[in-house]
């Protein structure tokens, strides 16, 4: 589109008005189109033609090679900028990161993220120029920066960290190179109870005391759809474990939930009143009277 029309015609800037008749015979009679009936044969001898007319014309051609000085002295030579070879070159990649709660991680979300990336201007198509003037749309860097609002699909049971790509999302490649990827990191915010799942299924740590443990009793315990009361026998052992029918991981499929693990922890009490230090020594005492009764 940008050549000059010396490189239409294959001349030097400096031809004489003899030689550039010459080397229009020469074209034309390849282009002419009673003998090359092609598309791109028609295309050139437009091109020659009106090349012609301009450069035979003392006064169009002055005009002409006034114009080419000018247009170097202010922007680089565009014509070598035309003929100038590109490698493809790949967008750069995005990475973005974005923080989603234990419930969202293990039901899977949507998160929205804002991205600036770079694309090909849209006024000089990545040329610079537009109509022989620095593109005042990019300001002459051929790419603009667009802001975009990409909704991230966070599959369900998503561990913390792991790395989402979203493929072409990325920023733009130049001279048909590939667009870059977007990298969204998912960081998972741990759960506030203390839940934490594995291969689907939830667990879940209780402390109770010691007197809970022997005497059984009703006890709350969290779960991923809030909290829950269960049942324990008297006499329940240290890391002894129940399972919770139900309140686990939805499945989607078949939308049942999954089991829960509660897991019993007796937790030695920090805060004993004197009295209560008084009834464990107490005990202390009995247990003592059995030991020496032979009963233990
Ligand atoms: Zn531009």
């Amino acid at each position: 589109m940008l050549k000059s029309y010396y490189e239409i015609l294959n001349i030097s800037p400096n031809a004489s008005k003899s030689e550039i008749k010459k080397q229009y015979k020469k074209l034309a009679k390849m282009y002419h189109p009673d003998i090359n009936s092609s598309l791109e044969a028609e295309i050139r001898f437009k091109e020659i033609n009106k090349a012609i007319e301009v450069l035979l014309d003392d006064e169009k051609r002055k005009n002409y090679d006034a114009l080419r000085e000018n247009s170097k002295t202010t922007y680089k030579e565009p014509y070598q900028t035309q003929k100038e070879k590109h490698n493809p070159i790949h967008g750069e990649d995005i990475t973005v990161n974005v923080k989603i709660d234990f419930q969202e991680a293990i039901l899977g979300t949507y998160r929205v993220v804002n991205i600036n990336h770079s694309t090909l201007c849209p006024k000089c198509q990545g040329q610079k120029f537009a109509n022989g003037l620095k593109c005042p749309v990019c300001d002459g860097l051929g790419e603009i920066t667009q802001n975009r609002k990409i909704t991230v699909k966070i599959p369900p049971s998503i561990k913390n960290h792991s790395k989402l790509r979203l493929k072409g999302e990325g920023h733009e490649g130049k001279y048909g190179g590939k667009n870059g990827n977007l990298y969204v990191i998912v960081e998972v915010e741990k759960s506030s109870d203390d839940l934490t799942i594995n291969n689907g299924t939830v667990y879940y740590n209780k402390y109770i005391s010691p007197y809970t443990a022997i005497l059984g009793g009703d006890v709350k315990v969290a779960t991923l759809w809030g909290e829950a009361t269960i049942k324990i026998p008297p006499l329940t052992k240290s890391f002894q474990s129940f399972k919770l029918m139900d309140v686990g991981v939805l499945n989607e499929k078949t939308n049942k939930k999954g089991e829960e693990i509660v897991k019993i922890i007796i937790q030695i009490p920090s805060d004993l009143t004197d009295e209560e230090y008084r009834l464990y020594e107490k005990l202390q005492e009995i247990n003592l009277k059995k030991k020496n009764a032979g009963i233990i």
